[in-house]
């Protein structure tokens, strides 16, 4: 069986226990760790225990919940929504597991799976939204595990803009005809002007751009140009994976792996403009004239483009297309390549004795006679992060040598950084180009060029300290 089809042995459901007693029998850490969970409640919670621990008596205090101090009849066990048994002792659990039963009430009897009618998750609480993690017992470890990412991903305001969507829900459906046009509706709400005012903590303006929305009947697109980062999936930020996760449309280039353009929607349509070996290459006219279109046609659009979008990235030229257009856009910073370059070897780009400033340069206008505008100051000692460079590194190497750049200048070149298969190599300006030249000519390549590169802590510093000492 694939691990696709393979069935659960359990349904997940969501008990209601507003208003409703729920019964927590023990007065230890295992019984004050379902208290604060229930805590997260609007249930009843009544403790019975004969005394409890100081962990416990915390819990009750804050859960303003009732204590008992006894252990529980039958009588005291019905009507209850829910039992959580954690007595301490196993024949005190198998006896309130009985007494659960005879009063059919569903019990959960902490560490004893065979005991237990339904489990405990882990919960994502974003009131009135709730995600519960379970992995049947098996591994609660993990359920914590993913728990800890689904938080970081909801943001904290998701149920504020539940909220919202509740308190409008009759306007809505007074106004707009179910089928399509109410789906697209909610799909912008949750997604668009409302979700992001929420988000940053906005509730009045939210609010009052719902009620503008719903005036407004035509929707309007919006294009988002996002920062995938240099390639490592957890180096792109939280906004961009919720940005992504918003969008109708994606439209990425060549150097966005696969696994982050998948963050996105699953139905989301993807558009490559890469530019590829023997493969036309899509222009960038043609790629502002999609980025107009698909927003004009009232799609949430996302650039997206490897490292930092307004780094070495014709952000400019699409920003002026939309601009002209009349369309909203906005920008999601990312994790730029000379960053991962220099994290990879543990480079300081920055350094009191040895550099005081960093340029971010691209070797593209450097294959021309001239030298690279950057050269001055290089030649002054700051650190040069060479973008676009293998092709360019030998003219560029001869030509800052010649200006007066010392030949024993330490460089890094580091080809894939942050990825998987990441390579790094290290030499001096003058022997750049022999360097440069034997890096894997399909993939991104970023040469660091300045004294920091010797100054660093790992093994680029190492590997330079011996060739010098050779
Ligand atoms: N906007 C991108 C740069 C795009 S230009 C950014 O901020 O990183 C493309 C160039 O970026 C490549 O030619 C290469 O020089 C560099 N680059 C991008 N990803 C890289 C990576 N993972 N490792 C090394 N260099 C990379």
């Amino acid at each position: 069986m694939t691990t696709t089809c393979r069935k659960l042995a359990v349904f997940p459901a969501f008990h209601k226990v507003s208003g409703k007693r729920v019964v927590v029998v023990g007065g230890g850490d295992e019984a004050a760790a379902k208290i604060r969970l229930l805590s997260e409640t609007e249930a009843e919670i009544v403790i019975f225990a004969p005394a409890l621990n100081r962990e416990a008596g915390a819990a009750l205090i804050a859960a303003n919940g009732d204590w008992r101090g006894k252990t529980p009849a039958l009588a005291d066990l019905a009507g209850a929504a829910l039992v959580f048994v954690a007595t301490g002792s196993e024949e005190g659990d198998r006896e309130v597991h009985a007494l659960a039963r005879a009063a059919g009430v569903p019990v959960n009897v902490v560490d004893r799976p065979e005991l237990c009618d339904f489990y405990t998750p882990s919960i994502v609480n974003r009131a009135p939204v709730a995600v519960a993690v379970c992995s049947e017992g098996v591994a609660p470890v993990l359920s914590r595990h993913i728990r800890a990412r689904i938080e970081a991903l909801l943001a904290p305001a998701v149920g504020d803009l539940a909220g919202l969507a509740e308190k409008l829900r009759g306007k809505v459906a007074a106004r707009i005809a179910p089928g399509a046009g109410r789906r697209r509706f909610w799909a912008r709400f949750f997604t668009g002007a409302v979700a992001e005012r929420t988000y940053a903590g906005d509730l009045s303006g939210a609010e009052a751009e719902a009620f503008r929305a719903l005036e407004m009947a035509p929707e309007r697109g919006h294009v988002s140009l996002v920062g995938a980062g240099p390639g490592a999936e957890d180096l792109l930020t939280l906004r961009a994976q919720r940005v992504l996760q918003e969008a109708d449309v994606i439209v990425h280039d060549r150097l966005v792996p696969e696994a982050i353009v998948t963050q996105g929607r699953r139905d989301a349509r993807r558009i490559d403009v890469g530019k590829q070996r023997g493969r036309h290459p899509v222009t960038q006219a043609e790629i502002n004239a999609i980025l107009v279109r698909e927003a004009k046609a009232g799609h949430r659009v996302v650039r997206l483009k490897s490292g930092d979008p307004l780094v070495f990235g014709r952000a400019g030229e699409e920003m002026e297309a939309l601009a002209a257009a009349g369309i909203s856009f906005d920008v999601v910073p990312g994790v730029t390549a000379a960053l991962a370059a220099a994290a990879e070897n543990r480079i300081p780009l920055t350094r009191r004795d040895a550099s005081s400033a960093l340029v971010f340069a691209t070797g593209h206008d450097a294959d021309g006679e001239t030298l690279p505008g950057w050269a001055g100051l290089a030649l002054s000692g700051t650190t040069v992060a060479v973008y676009m460079g293998r092709a360019v590194a030998a003219g560029v190497a001869s030509r800052l040598v010649a200006a007066g750049l010392a030949p024993a200048t330490p460089v890094a070149v580091v080809e894939n950084a942050s990825r998987r298969d990441a390579r790094s190599f290290t030499g001096r300006l003058d022997g750049l180009a022999r360097i440069a030249g034997g890096t894997d000519p399909d993939a991104p390549v970023l040469i660091i060029i300045g004294d920091v590169v010797a100054a660093g802590a790992g093994a680029v510093a190492s590997a330079l300290l011996a060739e010098a000492a050779a």
